[in-house]
């Protein structure tokens, strides 16, 4: 098969698994259901049972730039960023900076963003899922966390959030996620608990990690070219590490075109 085919293929893949059809990291649950829990799953509060520890939650960064306003038009297609750990527990120092050698894109000075993937047992459909979260989000969502697991020690000092029931939905002004104490039936919180650490959640693949080449491509094809270096292009990868970090900034609004496709 020539490599146009399997391009399209690979690009068909991720437009599948994205979409929550079948097979994949999709399998077990029903079409259009993805192992994402968008954004509008949980407007209006969704129970889950938290799966790890904040310190657990498996970190990475993703290149995405775009206008904010008027329109949310980005500038090139998001990736993930190929200098992100590709399992849970590694030294969080060692990603934070951009690092040209590991990832074309960060050579080419794309904005880099940091997420987490929040790992949840989901009652509704009985398996884990996961919460792709901006960094903002998931502070405002360890905020929470640590309120609800120090509030409940008073009462159970060996209280713990893993493996409970909780509650994530929108707060009022909708910019952000909030965390709250739920209910769930002894079953749920019994199914949920052969989850906790499982092997079976497999972040990078959920990360989706593209090869130098899709990423050559991406670049290539980007949007507006102020916004990327294409003259990585003309080069291999050569170890320099240019300077992309960028402040963090609290999103406007949330949006479910923000997943890792
Ligand atoms: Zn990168």
């Amino acid at each position: 098969m020539s490599i146009r085919n399997k391009l399209k293929e690979r690009e068909e893949a991720r437009d599948k698994a994205a979409q929550g059809a079948g097979g994949g990291i999709n399998a077990g649950l029903p079409e259009g259901v993805t192992r994402y829990v968008k954004a509008s799953e949980m407007a209006d509060g969704k129970t889950f049972v938290m799966l790890a520890d904040p310190d657990a939650w498996y970190f990475y960064y993703t290149h995405e730039d775009g206008a904010k306003y008027p329109s949310r038009d980005r500038y090139y297609q998001k990736h993930s960023c190929l200098h992100s750990p590709r399992k849970v527990g590694e030294d969080f120092d060692k990603y934070t900076k951009p690092n040209g050698a590991a990832c074309i894109s960060c050579k080419a000075k794309a904005k880099r963003k940091l997420y987490f993937m929040i790992p949840l047992f989901d009652p509704q459909y009985g398996t884990w899922r996961v919460f792709d979260s901006k960094e903002f989000h998931a502070n405002n969502l360890i905020g929470d966390y640590d309120k609800l697991e120090k509030a409940a020690k008073k009462f159970r000092p060996d209280y713990s959030v893993v493996g409970d029931a909780v509650i994530i939905g929108k707060t009022s002004d909708g910019k952000s996620y909030s965390l709250q104490s739920g209910d769930a039936t002894p079953e749920v919180i019994q199914a949920a608990a052969t989850f906790i650490g499982s092997a079976e959640i497999d972040y990078a693949e959920l990360a989706n990690f593209r090869d130098e080449s899709d990423l050559r491509e991406i670049i290539e094809k980007a949007w507006d070219e102020a916004k990327l270096d294409k003259s990585v292009l003309g080069a291999r990868s050569s170890g320099t590490t240019p300077d992309s970090s960028e402040p963090t900034g609290a999103p406007t609004e949330i949006s479910d075109e923000d997943l890792p496709f």
